[in-house]
């Protein structure tokens, strides 16, 4: 499932391709993705122009010369490939083979500089709305979420004042989008494991009981921002990969140092530690009970 850092690769992938571009032509090959797409969801695209692509925590904003703000989000097995058109051999060429292969490209849009950009989706769990930009604030899937993790307002104050007097596991605090926006199961483990903390311990335990961070919260947060700032390093590198085959932009390879490692040995210098999985609401956590308390 994409995270905060596929997203982010996924929008400076596609940033060529659709800012200053307009839409020429956009081909819906069904009505539905996880929710009905907007009736008028072709008309209100084509001919406008896409004159800034953003990201909020994990929805893609196309803002429109229109007014409206295109808002796109991989679901769990999303992904878009990009098409430049080099000549038209190459365009047919490569067009026919992904139609081939095509079963699960549901929206393709035409763009006016030859670009074509196909969002693929076989579980369809994502999503693509669009809102009014001066509606944005109000917008139900934006509206509750907590602070962007890299932004410069995240910092040990705002994590820690969230996590006042909280009673449930660091793990869970992370995961709530309220707290933080954008992280989900692989980068809470893999910051928890940078900064030593166990996925167990208390929330609350980041804090003061006035609210001040401690010490851990400011580990936390310098090991939220290196995490995601290693990660989208690694998907700008997959990003010159891919523009060498199919171009596609989704999920790429990571060194993790702990998700997806149980029983291996844990990657903290001097350790020693065996990487341990453990269930917490439902869902692994992979961490290391030597070093991280
Ligand atoms: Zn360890």
């Amino acid at each position: 499932m994409p995270e905060l850092p596929e997203v982010e690769t996924v929008r400076r992938g596609l940033q060529p391709a659709m800012e200053g571009a307009r839409f020429a032509r956009v081909e819906l090959r069904r009505r539905d993705l996880r929710w009905p797409l907007p009736k008028d969801f072709a008309r209100r695209l084509q001919g406008k122009t896409v004159t800034g692509l953003g990201r909020r925590a994990k929805y893609l904003l196309a803002d429109l010369s229109s007014g409206d703000v295109l808002l796109m989000h991989l679901g769990m097995s999303g992904s878009f490939h990009v098409f430049q058109q080099v000549s038209e051999k190459a365009l047919g060429r490569y067009y026919h083979e992904r139609a081939q292969h095509g079963a699960h490209d549901h929206v393709v849009f035409h763009m006016s500089t030859g670009a074509i950009v196909t969002f693929n989706d076989p579980r369809r769990f994502g999503s693509m709305k669009l809102v009014a930009r001066a509606k944005l604030d109000a917008e139900p899937l934006l509206k509750n979420l907590g602070p962007e993790p890299l932004g410069n307002a995240f910092d040990a104050a705002m994590l820690a004042k969230a996590c006042k007097g909280k009673k449930t596991s660091l793990k869970a605090a992370l995961l709530d989008q309220r707290v933080v926006a954008g992280l989900g199961n692989i980068y809470v483990c893999e910051a928890l494991h940078r900064a030593r903390l166990s996925p167990k311990r208390i929330a609350a335990t980041i804090a003061a009981k006035t609210g001040a961070p401690n010490e851990r919260a400011e580990r936390l947060v310098e090991a939220i921002k290196a995490v995601l700032n290693a990660a989208i390093k690694d998907g700008g590198s997959s990003l010159r990969d891919h523009k060498l085959t199919d171009g596609e932009l989704g999920m790429f390879q990571h060194n993790f140092r702990v998700y997806d490692r149980e029983g291996e040995k844990c990657r903290t210098p001097g350790c020693g530690g065996t990487v341990k999985r453990i269930v917490q609401s439902g869902r692994s956590t992979f961490y290391c009970p030597v070093c991280q308390k």
